[in-house]
């Protein structure tokens, strides 16, 4: 359980960029408990209008594709520009427990002790498919806390990336050279979500499969629908080991501030993304409030019986169960 201080103490803490009292506000944001989540949100609420002037930046790709060097490589240059910068990771060490995964440790050594970043790591628990449940909200901390770039990492499983996505101004998809399989299933969906892909580790002798890979990758996307935004998904090659492209992705992200600024889609999409938030918070206090009824174990039960004895279909189930659970208040 997270010590607890006065609402005051996080605010003026948070607004004078006291990392120790930011990192608290972060804990108690991500606390289960019912009056941790309380302070937090009246913390929240105070810092409000000191929020939503940053750089948000999603960064995904498979494990091993070079996230994590990536961002140590890409937000140095970031700092050397001088910018703040926080780093939003999931730590997968506190999923399972012994030992490091994937070496988190050692992980973003650089810029850990960098000043002018902060590294937070959040436990990926019960998380949506590796995004900590709080992400959204360790943002806006960050934010107040006077952060000018935000990057947001995700571990690249399943449905993390559409919950980046949809909290992200810009979403960076890393990619590896040689893998034409990823062009297929899955990838493809998440190839639509991304502003622009980077083909990671293009140094040495994988210089000319990277560049095969661009060509490759940007044909595919000229097949995709174009976005709403007007904008054209670019493909990069990088290397955080000899930083060649590092910079070339940070202009890419200011091109795309820029046009999403002039034409108005920047808004829209922050617009959208703070509704769709709300459409699942409300849809999860809904389930959750429906599975808090003191009866409901004992209806689903004997529905489930009744379905699987064949004696009950599905949809009639359902309409019974609403309908003696929700329309009776
Ligand atoms: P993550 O799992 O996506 O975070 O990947 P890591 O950043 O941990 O990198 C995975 C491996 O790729 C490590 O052994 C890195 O040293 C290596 N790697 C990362 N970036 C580069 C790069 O730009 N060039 C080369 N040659 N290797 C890299």
């Amino acid at each position: 359980m997270p010590t607890r201080f006065p609402p005051d103490y996080y605010i003026n803490g948070i607004l004078d960029g006291d990392r120790l009292r930011l990192s608290r506000a972060i804990t108690l944001i991500e606390s289960r408990r019912v009056d941790d989540q309380e302070l937090a949100q009246n913390v929240l609420e105070a810092l409000l209008p000191k929020t939503g002037n940053s750089i948000r930046i999603g960064i995904t790709g498979v494990p091993g594709v070079g996230k994590s060097t990536f961002i140590e490589a890409f937000g140095t240059y970031l700092t050397t520009l001088g910018n703040k910068l926080a780093v939003l990771t999931i730590d997968p060490t506190s999923q399972r427990s012994g030992g490091s995964l994937l070496g988190d440790k050692t992980r973003m050594e650089t810029l850990s002790m960098n000043s002018s970043a902060y590294i937070r790591p959040s436990p990926a628990g019960d998380s949506l498919g590796g995004v900590a449940h709080r992400t959204r909200e360790t943002m806006l901390l960050c934010e107040a806390a006077g952060f000018d770039v935000i990057l947001v990492e995700t571990v690249g499983v399943g449905q993390s990336e559409t919950v980046v996505h949809g909290m992200v101004d810009f979403f960076l998809l890393l990619m590896l050279a040689g893998a034409g399989d990823e062009l297929q299933g899955m990838k493809r969906g998440i190839m639509e979500l991304a502003d622009a892909l980077a083909i990671t580790k293009a140094d040495g002798e994988n210089v000319s499969a990277a560049t095969r890979a661009r060509v490759e990758y940007q044909n595919a996307l000229h097949l995709f629908p174009p976005t709403d935004s007007g904008w054209i998904p670019p493909v990069l090659t990088c290397s955080a080991l000899t930083n060649v492209g590092i910079i070339d992705v940070w202009q890419t992200v200011q091109t795309y501030q820029q046009l999403t600024t002039q034409n108005g889609s920047r808004v829209l999409r922050r617009q959208e993304q703070q509704l769709t938030w709300f459409r699942s918070l409300l849809r999860q206090g809904l389930e959750r409030q429906f599975y808090e009824e003191p009866n409901l174990h004992q209806q689903l039960l004997a529905l489930e019986a009744q379905i699987r004895s064949g004696t009950l279909l599905p949809a009639p189930a359902v309409q019974k169960l609403l309908r003696s659970n929700l329309h009776s208040r």
